[in-house]
């Protein structure tokens, strides 16, 4: 199952990327989550990609088209995988298509979560993350069962993006806007493109990407 999530910043990609993956064992993979481990760890590409995304800008396409590709090529993408956050772009779009076929690869889905803007907003101020693991909460919509507990690993260490304070969450929401229009526009072309009402509860719309991928 080879599959895109598209939506804008906050639609709740990360949250229903963790269930897919569970559900069918395909690797997840997000730019935005290998630029913050670039950046946390300070390696040459994640020195490059902060001074982008510290702006709500996206990272140059020859950056991000380099690692996707690196990454698609690696054993555990084979049978399978969940691209999220990626492409932004038809650039990129373009790219991941060279990148597949030339490894006689296709796409089965493009899971379009729609939600919002103003919606978006209170879910990206209100967003932290646990330190651990990963695993995506927010402070009134989704927050951890037991106050200070990752529900996924037990940890207690949680923080906040530096890119989901307000004045950058607008922009994030503003430069991509356009560009997930095209992107499903460019997908509806081929047919693939599935929409999803992101505005119900979590359960809800994974409810609905289950009965997709039946
Ligand atoms: P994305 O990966 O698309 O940027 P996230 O999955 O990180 O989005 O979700 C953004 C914020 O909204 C997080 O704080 C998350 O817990 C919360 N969230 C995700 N899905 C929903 C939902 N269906 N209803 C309410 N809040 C949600
Ligand atoms: P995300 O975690 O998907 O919200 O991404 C966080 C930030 O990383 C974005 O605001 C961009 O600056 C950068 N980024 C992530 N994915 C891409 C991509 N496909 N193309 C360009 N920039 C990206």
């Amino acid at each position: 199952m080879n599959l895109i999530l598209l939506g804008l910043p906050g639609a709740g990609k990360g949250t229903q990327a963790s269930r897919i993956t569970e559900t069918y064992g395909i690797p997840h993979i997000s730019t935005g989550d290998m630029f913050r481990a670039a950046m946390k760890n300070e390696t040459p590409l994640g020195k490059e990609a902060k001074k982008f995304i510290d702006a709500g800008d996206l990272v140059p396409d020859e950056v991000t088209n380099g690692i996707v590709k690196e990454r698609l090529e690696e054993a555990d993408a084979q049978n399978g995988f969940l691209l999220d956050g990626y492409p932004r772009t038809l650039n990129q779009a373009d790219a991941l298509k060279k990148a597949l076929s030339s490894s006689g690869r296709t796409l089965d889905n493009v899971l379009y979560i729609k939600v919002d803007r103003e919606i978006l907003m209170e879910r990206l101020t209100g967003r932290f993350i646990c330190s651990n693991c990963g695993a995506t909460y927010h402070k009134l919509f989704n927050s951890t069962k037991v106050e200070g507990t990752c529900d996924q690993c037990g940890g207690h260490d949680f923080y906040q993006r530096e890119d989901d304070k307000p004045e950058t969450v607008e922009r994030r929401i503003e430069v991509n806007e356009a560009q997930t229009k095209e992107l499903a526009a460019y997908y509806e072309e081929e047919g693939i493109v599935r929409e999803i009402n992101g505005e119900q509860d979590p359960d809800s719309v994974f409810d609905d990407i289950r009965n997709i991928l039946k």
